[in-house]
């Protein structure tokens, strides 16, 4: 009695084990080990992973219609009995199943066709005489009715009454061997028994308040919904969760960022405020002034600046980076700021001086050519000051390199200019304060996170302060997403003269028109840029720069200098052409993307985008912001050929739309979320169901709910909290530092 072959007690007990989540699915009932394969191609190896197996759509099935009175354009439900099927293949074209169904009113005309393309194996499963209801859009065909690609089910025959009312079904992402309906049939069987065993970390209290079902109900439904309403709120719900999940890893990053290593305190006194402005060439705006004095303000603490700075192409962000730059340089090592009331104007850092004895600060560029504008635009600033600045890219020779690495360590540059070559190689500093990251959208996405999760070592144990800057104006909303653990600081306002940029839409027909127009504009003394598109081919992409180049210089404009840049000349050979154009010793530059970020030449005025349809609408943005940058009128030229249903949209909003949040919000629009954020910045893209343009509300107030969850509970240590903890840490542990939390 006792002994039983060891494997029955196994089978006998996987039968009678109850379903956990993180049962295989092997041991669900009907499911062996086949079909288990079959759902591991869907990335489903437990029923939990069943039970997060969202659909992708819904179908609606509406009342059942007689053939005779469906209309054509219009969605409907027809029931009938299949009279005859066909397979059709004709060379060269796809496949297509063609079956003709009559419904109960019969030889009175209610018959209809229904067309199937690439439908394999279709004529296996619909043959003559069955009952079936298919749901679609009428068309017509010969004359009759046609559905095309209907969705269809099996009736039995002796079902009588009409199905009444709207239905709606769950449409699952499935392979081949694993049918939509399979799927539902396989979340229906177990659906219920699981979903008591889903997380809450929510109380249905909190949840109640702001029109929310629990995680486990908005399960269920968005399953099985009753209803289009009823899928939608339980979509709502599970957005919520999304967006609160997310809210509540970025608040606890950012409130240990703010807690853990102090930073140094940088105390710019009204004096040395003075001196720097003295050295900058124009006043500030309202705008940079608003931001000056908020970074004045987080610099001065021991917490470190974590702050972003978002401001439109040509909105000036470079002179606040400068000031913050200078505040760094401007504060002694070891103690206060570099002054006294005697002393200040002769020795203070940015003043002259002996011994200098500020902390260092670092910038950081996504190119080389920005790197070294940056730093000509530093050096000419602070030409016979005390402070010394260096240039740090990849392409330097070795030698240089590590000469700037020595000085670096020992504290003899103050500021340092560089690639990201920065991080790469090894660079010690003697006291790194701050760092500034320019155009930090335009750094690689490894890059980025090497920038936001181990920042370069300041020295001493502190922490230096951050600025980020960003020229792609980034939605309220996302950056509240991407960047949520950061301050934001917006410029929103151009300096003073500038106007808005004429922008035009030209097919590329009228390219001689354009070009003969542009030699008129240069012969009285402008400068124009005229940018072709990268073709990832690099050969091919020089061809084509160095080939307009030519082109252009024999043709149209002969009279002028035509000039050519692009990514792979050496550093030298880039300078000096940069050099002569901002010289106005070339007119006429033709480059590649390189010149995308950064490049100001106020004298610049005309643009011309070759093949604009290739770009991305940033992209476009962002280049155009290379003109307007001086008091002059400035007229950007789209040249391009509508090519597909985006590039129209594209090209339509760079000509109805000067301001880069606009430009923003409709490549938000185009694009969507999942793909804006997954350039945006690291974050989390599991979001599923939060989408920003779905509900406007959700995510601001998941952020509060968040934040006042981390503000009340930094640790999440409260027993109430033991859910949200664990599936936070879970999801974006490695995002957040764990020795902070746990
Ligand atoms: P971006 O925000 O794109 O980095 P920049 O910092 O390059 O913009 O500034 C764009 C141009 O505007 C530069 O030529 C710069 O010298 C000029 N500029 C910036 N701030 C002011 C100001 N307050 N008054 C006048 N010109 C300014
Ligand atoms: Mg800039």
């Amino acid at each position: 009695m006792l002994i039983l072959a060891s494997s029955s007690i196994i089978s006998c007990m996987a039968d009678a084990l109850p379903l956990t989540l993180s049962t295989p699915m092997q041991y669900v009932k009907g499911v062996g080990p086949a079909r288990a394969g079959q759902l591991l191609a869907l990335n489903i190896r437990t029923c939990g992973d069943l039970l997060f197996h969202y659909p992708r759509d819904y179908l609606t099935y509406t009342a059942e219609a007689s053939i005779k009175t469906v209309k054509v354009g219009e969605m409907a439900t027809i029931r009938g009995i299949l009279l005859q099927t066909r397979m059709i293949a004709v060379p060269r074209k796809p496949r297509r199943f063609e079956a003709l169904l009559e419904d109960a009113s019969g030889s009175a005309g209610g018959r209809c066709v229904l067309t199937w393309f690439n439908a394999y194996g279709l004529d296996q499963k619909l043959q003559p005489g069955m009952h079936i209801r298919v749901t679609g859009k009428v068309t017509v065909f010969r004359d009759r009715p046609q559905i095309v690609q209907p969705q269809w089910e099996k009736v039995s025959d002796g079902e009588s009454a009409g199905q009444t009312g709207e239905r709606i079904e769950a449409v699952y992402p499935a392979t081949t061997e694993l049918t939509s309906a399979v799927m539902g049939r396989l979340i229906g069987g177990c659906l219920e028994e699981l979903v008591g065993q889903v997380a809450e970390w929510l109380p249905a209290g909190h949840l109640a308040e702001r029109n929310f079902m629990t995680r486990r109900e908005a399960l269920v439904k968005i399953h099985q919904p009753r209803t289009r309403a009823e899928h939608i709120a339980a979509r709502r719900t599970l957005a919520y969760h999304e967006f609160f999940l997310h809210q509540t890893a970025v608040a606890l990053k950012r409130y240990h960022a703010r807690n853990s290593n102090p930073a140094l305190p940088l105390r710019v006194d009204d004096a040395v405020d003075g001196r720097i402005r003295a050295l900058l060439p124009f006043a500030l705006t309202g705008a940079q002034d608003r931001v000056v004095a908020s970074i004045r303000k987080d610099l001065g603490g021991a917490k470190p600046m974590n702050r972003l700075l978002q401001g439109d192409v040509g909105s000036g962000k470079t002179v606040v980076a400068l000031y913050a730059m200078l505040a760094a340089a401007a504060t002694r090592r070891g103690q206060g700021p570099v002054r006294g009331q005697e002393d200040a104007k002769e020795k203070g850092a940015v003043g002259r001086g002996e011994a200098f004895e500020g902390h260092q600060a670092a910038l950081l560029a996504p190119t080389e050519i920005l790197a070294e504008q940056h730093s000509i635009t530093l050096q000419k600033l602070l030409e016979g000051k005390k402070v010394k600045i260096a240039l740090l890219t990849g392409s330097m020779g070795a030698k240089e390199k590590e000469s700037v690495r020595k000085r670096l360590a020992e504290g003899s540059i103050h500021l340092i200019v560089g690639t990201h070559a920065l991080l790469a190689e090894a660079v010690k500093f003697q006291s790194l304060a701050l760092v500034v990251i320019d155009e930090q959208h335009k750094f690689g996405v490894e890059q980025r996170s090497a920038i936001r999760t181990k920042p370069m070592e300041a020295g001493g144990g502190m922490t230096p302060h951050i600025l980020v800057m960003t020229a792609t104006p980034i939605p309220r909303t996302l950056a509240m997403t991407a960047f949520g653990d950061l301050d934001v600081s917006v410029i929103d306002e151009l300096p003073p003269g500038r106007q808005t940029i004429h922008t035009r839409l030209s097919p590329s027909s009228s390219r001689e028109d354009i070009y003969g127009w542009v030699a008129t504009r240069v012969k009285e003394g402008e400068q124009a840029y005229v940018v072709v598109p990268a073709i990832d081919e690099s050969e091919l992409e020089l061809r084509t720069v160095a080939g307009t180049q030519e082109e252009l210089q024999k043709g149209p404009l002969k009279d002028f200098r035509v000039g050519l840049l692009h990514g792979r000349m050496a550093t030298e050979t880039r300078q000096h052409i940069m050099e002569r154009f901002r010289q106005k010793l070339i007119d006429v530059l033709v480059a590649t993307t390189v010149i995308e970020v950064g490049v100001d030449v106020p004298n610049a005025t005309i643009m011309v985008i070759e093949h604009a349809e290739r770009f991305g609408l940033s992209q476009l943005h962002q280049l155009r912001g290379r003109v307007g940058r001086g008091l002059k009128q400035s007229y950007c030229i789209l040249l391009g050929d509508q090519a597909t249903e985006d590039s129209i949209a594209r090209l339509q909003a760079m000509v109805k739309h000067a301001s880069g949040f606009k430009i923003a919000e409709e490549d938000l629009k185009i694009r969507g979320m999942g793909q804006l954020l997954g350039t945006a910045q690291s974050g989390s893209t599991d979001l599923h169901f939060a989408d920003l343009l779905f509900d406007p509300h959700l995510l601001p107030m998941s952020r509060r709910d968040a934040f006042n969850t981390i503000a009340a509970d930094p640790r999440l240590l409260d027993a109430s909290h033991g859910e949200l903890r664990k599936e936070v840490l879970g999801k974006f542990g490695d995002t957040i530092s764990l020795a902070d939390v746990g």
